[in-house]
């Protein structure tokens, strides 16, 4: 495979997922921010990246978001506001409806965030980066 960089024919070239990876400090910093707690954490090692693996890193999978998140809890709960109340649990059903509704919404939002990052990640595996003048490219195998 040939990696020299097409920009500049710079040999000083390196895969991304080891930029990454590299740029990624790990250690005593981890274990200092871990004594204040689990969102110290993770900024903390968001802050310990180097600039370039910040820049490349297509970082962790989307987690489910918040409106679907949110759909799905309605739905029981609009449904058990249903039951419970019977003939006058209209605000039940309407709550399950709305539930529903964010669902289908926040779904397709979700799944969307994640073709996007399976793309980003996907290119980042197959990616070089020049370390000299910061072209990324795709080595052809
Ligand atoms: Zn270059």
């Amino acid at each position: 495979m040939n990696t020299t960089c097409p920009n500049c024919q710079s040999q000083d070239t390196q895969a991304v997922r080891m930029v990454i990876a590299a740029g990624t400090s790990t250690g005593l910093g981890h274990g200092v921010a871990m004594a204040t707690g689990g969102a110290a954490l993770a900024e903390f090692a968001t802050t310990s990246k180097t600039e370039l693996a910040r820049k490349l890193d297509p970082g962790p999978a989307p987690s489910i978001g918040l409106l679907e998140f949110l759909g799905w809890a309605f739905i029981p709960l609009g449904l058990f506001i249903g039951f419970v109340m019977g003939a006058s649990g209209g605000a039940g059903w309407g709550l399950a409806g709305l539930g529903l509704f964010l669902a289908v919404i926040g779904r397709s939002v979700t799944s969307g965030k994640k073709a996007d990052w399976t793309q980003r990640s996907a290119e980042a595996d197959r990616s070089w980066v020049c370390l000299r003048c910061g072209k990324v490219w795709e080595p052809q195998l």
